[in-house]
């Protein structure tokens, strides 16, 4: 019994441990290592190529947003370029977060929620191009991924609080006011309706993907050649990295402390996101319960510890990697298979931690 708790107790502090050390490491070279702050630091970059112009890479520090920490790093041929991109990066996550975020009582998202039962509600274009994304996963997935799940996440997070599991009544119930198919979308007047009373989104396993990827467009076009925006280990990068390449390395740590990293990935214009029960979860009596719930039964989802989608945008990667974790290993990876330029890493709920890709994810992970 001793050693069964033991052995609990380990691998939920190695899962813990994944998930704090999913992190891009590119910006590590920063001349005087800053990390936190408001402070931007700079370094120069020797290029190889006398022809081509130099370039500095700046990093931004960590910054709390959407209720973690993101890390921006710009390259650019001058600081006033870094430093505005930069900027530029984090006021758009921030104004994203305004909008989409579940915490803010006067975010748009929860206006909705407030709204839309009682008649159409007009929302903002960034908005409904979330809602619209999201009623797409839900479709490509079979439901897994539902935005209308709010409900029976409300249900879990009061479990969070008090221990007590939500009884079969309540979930029955809340489980009425879920399915996107009870979301009405108005694409000419941008509005959103609700089909049921008591409806409610949630998009957390969405805005933060459609949040990277609007930042990195801030730094294109504040005239960055290169940069990569981390908000709690989901990353985008593009162009020009720090090491004078378009290769960006993202490091998975070994969480036995064997070896310094379990998987290097390079990344090349390219989005990761990773979904998962290690990362937030509510405990009951010795059982761990996830914070993604699977919409058709209530029950939060089980089987994959750690799920990580590499694909074009930060949204997609974002919205795959809760669907999977939902969906589990054989239809989740299929699923991911069947979609082009877009693979998984998924980390089975055994004890043996052990990945499992799809056929062309070797292709991102450094030899
Ligand atoms: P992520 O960390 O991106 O996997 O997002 C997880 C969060 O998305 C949860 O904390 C819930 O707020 C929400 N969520 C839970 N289950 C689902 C689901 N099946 N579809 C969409 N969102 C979900
Ligand atoms: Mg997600």
């Amino acid at each position: 019994m001793i050693n069964k708790i033991f052995r609990m107790t380990v691998s939920i502090a190695i899962m813990i441990a994944v998930a704090l050390v999913i992190r891009h490491f590119s910006t590590s070279g920063n001349s005087n290592g800053q990390r936190e702050g408001y402070t931007i630091s700079l370094r120069t970059i020797e290029s190889a190529d006398p022809n081509q112009p130099q370039l500095q890479s700046g990093f931004g520090g960590s910054r709390l947003v959407m209720g973690t920490f993101a890390n921006i790093t710009a390259v650019a041929e001058d600081d006033e370029t870094i430093k505005a991109s930069i900027e530029a990066a984090f006021d758009k996550l921030v104004e994203i977060d305004e909008m989409m975020s579940d915490y803010k009582a006067d975010s748009e998202l929860l206006v909705v929620n407030r709204h839309a039962f009682a008649g159409p509600v007009e929302v903002s274009d960034e908005l409904f191009e979330v809602l619209k994304a999201s009623v797409y996963y839900s479709g490509k997935t079979q439901g897994a991924f539902d935005i209308t799940v709010g409900p029976v996440v409300e249900l879990w997070r009061r479990t969070a609080k008090d221990g007590k599991k939500p009884g079969e009544e309540e979930l029955a119930e809340a489980r009425a006011r879920v399915g996107y198919e009870k979301l009405i979308l108005d694409e000419e007047n941008k509005t959103v309706h609700f089909a049921v009373e008591g409806m409610k989104l949630d998009l957390g396993a969405i805005a933060k993907g459609y949040a990277i990827d609007r930042a990195i467009e801030e730094m294109k076009k504040a005239g960055a050649a290169g940069g990569l925006v981390d908000v709690g280990g989901d990353i985008c990068c593009f162009g020009v990295s720090p090491k004078f390449n378009n290769i960006w390395r993202v490091g998975l740590e070994d969480p036995s402390g064997e070896s310094s990293y379990l998987l290097v990935l390079t990344l090349s214009d390219a989005a990761i996101a990773t979904s998962g029960d290690y990362r937030r979860f509510v405990v009951v009596g010795d059982k761990r319960y996830s914070h993604i719930i699977d919409p058709a039964t209530t029950a939060s989802a089980i089987g994959l510890t750690s799920v990580t989608v590499i694909a074009a945008t930060a949204i997609d990667a974002d919205a795959l990697a809760t669907s999977v974790s939902v969906m589990g290993r054989v239809k989740g990876l299929g699923l991911i298979e069947s979609i082009d330029n877009t693979e998984a890493i998924v980390i089975p709920a055994d004890e043996k931690l052990e990945f499992v890709k799809t056929s062309g994810a070797d292709a991102y992970i450094r030899k």
